[in-house]
């Protein structure tokens, strides 16, 4: 960055030393070109005063060095003229200087002469007698100018030039120090740039969001350790008990099915934690397709139905075929765990019922039940992971704390709203709305 930045600056620089340098230049340029001509006026009025009163003997033995000197009569013919043989040029009346200076009594103009081969500035003077004096010289052309002055310039250009390295160096560097000594941990303390605040403020919020995410996986891996635990202790301390022919023979199949029981409970925890972490990697792995929830409802509600009777709970689905585009596992994931704990947490006789429904475009799946309900103020806490209202009473039923998250993070994957509304020993409904495809 500091290379970039130090490049810009001197190419920056350089340029418009350049740029500054080739003005300069055509105003000098101009300027010069001015007191050449207010010059040559002068000295052609000087001459003029001359030729007034010493006439042709003016011209004898005078040395025009630089100069040219042209004397015209009435007519236009050449009288005299310092570089060429007076008789052998043509005639001057058709020269605007001249033309201007008989009709003007003083003319004068820029432009290539044919006699000199260069470009020469001309002013003309009328005399009393009628005739008229001229004097030109060659004009410097710009290049002539900067070749006049190469030493200066090439030392100029070579001062600017190791000043812009320095100075870029200096400022790059300058520019570059406070980035580098950026607090990563504190990003907006010390700034240093208004500018890139937006972008510290944002490094921030990340770090705050990676710290709460590893927050979350730390008190998930604890809560998992813990859950684990449990059942492991239950089978270890049965076995053990077993083992050591402690378990008179008739209360053999009392132990051997605890053991069963809190092994299948661990195995729903790790399909809990299985289906989680295969959500938490997001829709880039999985397959979206057209899928009808109704009739994924269907195949929840019937794969149910034995779990349903054996709480003496019945089951009801009503509504319309809602296709939508989504994700079969996830979406199976929310049936199934919506309508379970419906079941679950009903009380013996109650009902649930499932209705689907095309809605604004999308879908709408309504889970109610007739069972114990959920407190007001667990209702926002209930899909946390490892969340229960009732401990005890969800390890009886076999719940693991994670399904509410699977529905969570299932619906989060399809864009879908959750709304919980629940009155304690009356019931619960769980509804989530499904948008209309945005492609
Ligand atoms: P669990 O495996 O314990 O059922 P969930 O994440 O599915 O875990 O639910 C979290 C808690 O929310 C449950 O323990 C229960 O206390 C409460 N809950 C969920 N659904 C209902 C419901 N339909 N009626 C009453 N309580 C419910």
């Amino acid at each position: 960055m500091t290379k970039r930045i130090f490049k810009s600056m001197c190419v920056v620089a350089l340029s418009v030393f350049a740029a500054s340098l080739v003005m300069f230049i055509g105003i000098l340029y101009d300027y010069f070109s001015s007191i050449q001509k207010r010059q040559l006026a002068m000295q052609t009025d000087l001459a003029a005063s001359g030729v007034i009163h010493a006439g042709a003997g003016y011209f004898e033995g005078l040395n025009t060095k630089d100069y040219r000197i042209t004397w015209i009569d009435k007519g236009g013919a050449v009288l005299f003229d310092s570089r060429s043989e007076a008789v052998e040029m043509e005639s001057h009346l058709e020269r605007e200087e001249i033309r201007e200076a008989f009709s003007e009594g003083y003319g004068e103009s820029v432009r290539y002469s044919t006699t000199l081969l260069e470009r020469a500035v001309y002013c003309a003077r009328r005399l009393p007698d009628g005739t008229v004096l001229r004097l030109s010289i060659a004009q410097n052309t710009p290049v002539i100018l900067v070749m006049g002055m190469l030493q200066p310039i090439c030392l100029i250009i070579m001062v600017a030039f190791i000043l812009s390295l320095f100075l870029a160096s200096r400022l790059s560097k300058a520019i570059v120090k406070p980035l580098n000594e950026l607090n990563l941990d504190e990003p907006s303390s010390e700034a240093g740039y208004e500018e890139i605040t937006p972008l510290l403020e944002r490094i921030e919020a990340q770090q705050e969001e990676i710290r709460k995410a590893e927050q979350i996986r730390r008190e998930f891996t604890a809560n998992v350790s813990h859950e684990l635990k449990t059942p492991l202790h239950t089978i270890s301390g049965s076995a053990e008990l077993m083992m050591n022919k402690m378990v008179k023979p008739e209360d053999i199949p009392g132990f051997a099915g605890r053991i069963y029981g809190e092994a299948g409970r661990m195995i729903s925890l790790v399909e809990d934690i299985l289906k989680l972490s295969h959500l938490d990697e997001g829709a880039e792995e999985m397959n979206r397709e057209e899928i009808d929830l109704y009739f994924l409802a269907q195949e929840t509600v019937r794969a149910l139905m034995p779990a349903a009777e054996r709480a003496d709970v019945s089951v009801e689905l009503s509504g319309e075929p809602a296709v939508i585009s989504g994700f079969r596992a996830p979406l199976e994931g929310i049936l199934f765990n919506l309508c379970d704990n419906a079941i679950k947490y009903n009380r013996r006789g109650g009902s649930v019922f499932v209705t689907v429904r095309k809605k604004d475009g999308g879908a709408e799946l309504k889970v109610s039940d007739t069972g114990i309900g959920i407190p007001k103020e667990h209702q926002e806490r209930i899909f946390e992971r490892f969340y229960r209202v009732d401990k005890g009473r969800s390890r009886e039923i076999g719940g693991t704390g994670l399904g509410l998250s699977i529905v969570k993070h299932a619906a989060m994957l399809h864009g879908a709203e959750i709304e919980v509304e629940s009155v304690v020993n009356e019931g619960t409904v769980v509804a989530v709305y499904f948008p209309a495809d945005r492609d």
